[in-house]
């Protein structure tokens, strides 16, 4: 499957070679047909499977063919974060860069004045997270009636952000006549019916459902205890391979306490988390993506989909007690097909959520042992140990421990040493590992 196989025009066709895309991804070869003829569609898709171009494609492409002699919002994005609304916005500046369309992006924490400015020069698609969306409304800065289509991203994050109420009063502004689309990462009932609300007749595309990892992502578990953890990631970020990575906690002060450690240590770090202000996350954000700062430490809501390009580590600083808050987190790496390694610290405390993952994923986290922080307390039979994997065996020096070696289960000397390597493997497009079903 090419792009051009799909019937897509021209001025999309050269954006996508300008920036590298050669094949869709199966929720693009699935999605794009479907929105062309102007279906609604319902559509189950995690971050990182390129759903952001399997809608915002097929809507580029509608707007351009039916041109309006005016600009008026045609197009509204409604998504849970700031950091997912401005990536959108990033993705229409380059699926749309050959076409006249003007896109804004709006969200809260920050001055309205140059979003209002934004939306009297007249847009074509309206990007935005609920809260500013419906504040600048109720202002009378954005008028829906000319709608053509209109997309809720991530809805069972914006469910669990408590944005139901201001979503649902958002679906009352819309016109009847559109056309919806619908993306959640997971389908539980309370989703589904809130789906049913919005699209008609829906489509239905599925692409490697929540509870499964993806093939390219090597996760690891370090049992530890939780006084230690500081001293196990230290331990872990001394490997100069790693060149950025991202680490999750549970709370905001968590985070907070976490850059200030590896700060203290010469590891350059920052947080991400509902406290900062919008331009501070920003910054934060932009100096990982830059690689000046080599730790992004970040809370969930403020890390869901957060789109970095070759992020090869996530590290969980705290094992997340929803399971399906794991598959996303890890789902920052892998991304696009690329490969990835995943890395928990489990305290005694946070066993009972490691075997839910466990169950949720059906895979067994090997566990590195060796490590120098092992938990005091037992660890379970259930999970098995890395080092008494064969298979491991080549891609790790554990039969020949030696002061160069980068496998962090063992106690790593002289980590600057010019020699060291790293068991990680360069990230690979892997496309179609991916199922489809
Ligand atoms: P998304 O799931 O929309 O957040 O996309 C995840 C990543 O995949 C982003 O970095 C996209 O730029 C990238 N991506 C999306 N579609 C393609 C494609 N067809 N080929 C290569 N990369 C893609």
């Amino acid at each position: 499957m090419t792009f051009e196989k799909l019937g897509l025009i021209d001025p999309i066709l050269d954006a996508l070679s300008s920036i590298g895309y050669t094949h869709p991804t199966p929720i693009q070869a699935e999605s794009i047909p479907i929105l062309l003829k102007g279906h609604d569609l319902l559509a189950c898709a995690q971050t990182g499977t390129g759903k952001t171009a399997a809608f915002a494609i097929p809507i580029i492409q509608h707007l351009v063919t039916n041109k309006s002699n005016q600009r008026k919002i045609r197009v509204l994005i409604v998504t849970p974060t700031r950091e997912l609304a401005i990536q959108i916005g990033e993705s229409f500046d380059d699926y749309g860069k050959y076409t006249q369309l003007k896109h804004t992006v709006i969200f809260g924490g920050v001055n309205q004045f140059s979003q209002v400015n934004d939306l009297r020069k007249g847009v074509d698609i309206l990007i935005g997270t609920p809260g500013r969306l419906l504040d600048l409304y109720t202002q009378g800065y954005i008028k829906l009636g000319d709608l053509t289509h209109f997309v809720l991203d991530e809805a069972d994050r914006m469910l669990d952000m408590g944005f139901i109420h201001d979503v649902k009063r958002i679906i009352k502004l819309l016109p009847a006549q559109r056309q919806s689309l619908f993306f959640s990462a997971t389908m539980p009932d309370s989703i589904f019916a809130l789906a049913s609300t919005i699209l008609s007749n829906p489509e239905r595309v599925q692409v490697t459902p929540v509870s499964s990892t993806a093939e390219t992502i090597q996760q690891e578990v370090y049992f530890v205890d939780q006084a230690n953890k500081n001293d196990l990631l230290i331990h872990i970020l001394k490997d100069r391979s790693i060149k950025s990575a991202l680490v999750f906690t549970r709370t905001k002060h968590g985070a907070d306490k976490v850059v200030k450690v590896l700060s203290r240590f010469g590891i350059s770090a920052q947080a991400i988390h509902g406290n900062k202000s919008q331009n501070a996350r920003q910054a934060a954000l932009s100096n990982f993506k830059e690689r000046s700062t080599r730790v992004l430490v970040a809370t969930d809501i403020a890390a869901r989909g957060i789109d970095i390009d070759d992020l090869a580590y996530v590290i969980n600083f705290e094992i997340p007690n929803i399971s399906e808050t794991y598959v996303h987190r890890i789902g920052r790496t892998g991304r696009a097909g690329a490969s990835g390694r995943a890395i928990s610290f489990c305290d005694i405390e946070e066993r009972p959520y490691l075997r839910d993952i466990q169950k949720l994923i059906n895979i067994q986290i090997p566990v590195v042992d060796g490590h120098p922080f092992p938990s005091s307390k037992h660890v379970e039979p259930s999970s098995f140990s890395l080092a008494s994997q064969k298979h491991l065996l080549h891609r790790s020096n554990h039969s020949k421990p030696s002061k160069s070696s980068s496998s962090f289960g063992q106690r790593v000397q002289g980590t600057d040493s010019a020699s060291e390597t790293s068991t990680f493997s360069k990230p690979k497009k892997k496309w179609f590992k991916r199922k489809v079903s």
